[in-house]
């Protein structure tokens, strides 16, 4: 109990701090009202993302942060003689897009090994093939770039006889949903021979043959193989350069923030080290993946990392701790409310009707890892992408919230393909976030549409149903190879991405679940305003206003108006990120 005399101390102090505080703050204001800026851009259509979706001309930034935004007029004010001023012509700024999943150091390493190439046909895969055979020394292992048969026109992998067809110098490794198909060399060489007898013990993975007992893929086996076509190993130096390289990919398109979905403690350590040397483009939230066994080993695996939620700073932040729930759909083993059936099960080289998919936890274990992340100041998050896998994860966190509320966690799904109704009021109720990838929409949903019906098509990506049921909701690539912003494992193009939510159409043109389409005004927020939220950064970023970030992309035309097809079309001319220009195209730099 406080004493009646110490109470009305603290009550001065408090006015008086408030007093001083409305003094400064009244002060600071008279300060911004004519302050001279490092920048200010005029003349354009600064789309600010606020409350109002307000549209204004000019910005001025100082010190890397918003100074204000507003008229013309009212921005020139800020102009003085060591004022940078660019006249922006007219055309449109978007706040820095922020692309919340992404694994930039893999995509990085990824591209010292081999350039990646988008296969769509199983005569793509072996033209693949063939040049790359002309290219490397007769014998060395020759590893497909990651395929899916979702992807494949002719949804299916190819045969041993298709591999052999492109070469027989040089073993060759396709996979494809946790399958391998091997030439006749492969087979040969890693022990896999006709006879069935002969299988080498240490591979762990069943071997699939045709009538005559010849070998045509191996089930699983992905570790055994691995010994034989090799990955190279990558120096610090060469994996921080191709991370630079990536980074720089992604101010081309106007990212300026983003969020490694799946990293570790190496990870961090690899981007603050960028950060340090002053290297760092991009601001990154690093999300740190890890399964656990029981919730008692959350605490320990914690501490070890030294790391939790929030640590870091503007460039470099920790963010959620990450669980993979169940599988996916290239991998055939998305947890389903309903069975495979015979279609699924073909298709995915499956054995059994019946089969629901994998899922890496109980109700049980998932409860007591969250509660446990939560309890350690962590934010959760994980990877789920079924309609039964997000029904269990809902559960666990009702029992979780029951003991502790959990809403103010922003515990994000990530994923979660096909939205059923019920589980997003359940979402809502317990403040779950989601994100997820419109890409997949463009090249997934026709083998869905096939393989799993068209109304798993319909609620594939379901981005509209996700916004119409108030689940704050971000829009990303989960890009993993590859460094052509419109062709790769996946695309990394916000604008491709964007068109995507607001069209809806698959690379077939087809349209399933005309009510998923986004307003070009949401698709936008999914990308900027509930991104930043994500990762409680929305008073940093995620809009263009005073007291924000100086993260923008200057873009070649009118998000807003220009026709629907050119959405995909529209092309930075400049990006930049905390008030200096990271990327800026030729017709750019000329005009000013
Ligand atoms: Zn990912």
């Amino acid at each position: 109990m406080i004493e009646w005399a110490s109470r009305r101390w603290i009550a001065c102090l408090l006015l008086g701090t408030a007093l001083q505080f409305f003094a400064s703050s009244d002060s600071i204001l008279a300060q911004a009202v004519d302050k001279k800026v490092d920048v200010v851009l005029r003349n354009g259509q600064v789309v600010t993302v606020d409350d109002d979706f307000s549209v204004a001309e000019a910005v001025a930034i100082d010190e890397g942060r918003i100074l204000a935004v507003g008229k013309n007029e009212t921005i020139n004010r800020h102009i003085g003689s060591g004022t940078r001023v660019l006249d922006l012509h007219g055309k449109m700024v978007l706040p820095g897009l922020i692309e919340t999943h992404c694994h930039a150091i893999g995509v990085g390493n990824s591209a010292l090994e081999q350039p990646y190439v988008e296969l769509k046909t199983i005569s793509d895969v072996q033209a693949w093939i063939r040049k790359r055979a002309d290219e490397v020394p007769k014998g060395r292992w020759l590893r497909v770039p990651r395929t899916d048969i979702t992807r494949l026109v002719e949804r299916r992998h190819p045969t041993p006889a298709e591999l052999d067809a492109a070469t027989t110098t040089h073993p060759v490794i396709f996979n494809a949903a946790r399958k391998n198909v091997l030439n006749s060399l492969g087979f040969e060489l890693v022990g896999v021979k006709n006879d069935p007898q002969t299988a080498p013990p240490e591979l762990e993975g069943r071997v699939r043959r045709d009538k005559s007992g010849k070998p045509v893929m191996i089930i699983g086996g992905d570790s055994y193989l691995r010994k034989f076509a090799t990955a190279r190993e990558y120096s610090e130096e060469e994996t921080l350069s191709a991370l630079r390289r990536v980074h720089r990919r992604y101010n081309e398109v106007g990212i300026t923030s983003i969020f490694e979905r799946a990293s570790n403690r190496e990870g961090v350590d690899v981007y603050r080290k960028l950060r340090d040397a002053d290297e760092l483009t991009v601001r990154t939230t690093l999300t740190i993946r890890q399964q656990f066994r029981s919730g008692d080993a959350v605490g320990p695996f914690s501490e070890s990392l030294g790391l939790k939620t929030g640590d870091g700073d503007d460039w470099v932040r920790i963010g959620p701790l990450k669980i993979t729930v169940d599988g996916g759909i290239h991998w055939g083993n998305t947890y389903l409310r309903e069975e495979y059936g015979d279609k699924r099960v073909a298709f995915y080289a499956l054995d059994d009707p019946q089969y629901r998919g994998d899922i890496s936890y109980s109700t049980a274990l998932l409860k007591d890892v969250f509660s446990a992340g939560h309890q350690l100041g962590w934010q959760m998050c994980c990877h789920v992408t079924g309609d039964a896998g997000v029904d269990r994860v809902l559960e666990a966190l009702a029992a979780v919230d029951r003991e502790t509320p959990i809403n103010d966690r922003r515990f994000t799904m990530t994923h979660a393909y096909f939205p059923a109704i019920d589980s997003i009021e359940r979402a809502r109720g317990l403040g779950v976030c989601v994100d997820t990838q419109p890409y997949l929409y463009l090249k997934d949903a026709e083998a869905m549409a096939e393989v799993y019906g068209t109304e798993w098509a319909e609620r594939f990506i379901g981005l509209g149903d996700w916004v119409a049921g108030g689940i704050p909701l971000a829009i990303n690539s989960d890009h993993m190879i590859g460094l052509d912003p419109d062709h790769a494992m996946n695309s990394f193009n916000p604008f491709l991405m964007m068109w995507i939510a607001v069209a809806r159409r698959t690379d077939q043109g087809n349209i399933y679940g005309e009510r998923q389409r986004l307003s070009r005004e949401d698709a936008l927020r999914c990308v900027t305003r509930h991104a930043a939220y994500l990762s409680f950064d929305e008073d940093r970023k995620g809009s263009l206003e005073a007291g924000k970030l100086a993260d923008l992309v200057i873009i070649d035309r009118d998000y807003l108006t220009c026709s629907e097809e050119e959405i995909r079309q529209i092309r930075p001319l400049a990006t930049m990120v905390d008030g200096e220009f990271v990327y800026t195209a030729e017709e750019w730099s000329l005009s000013n």
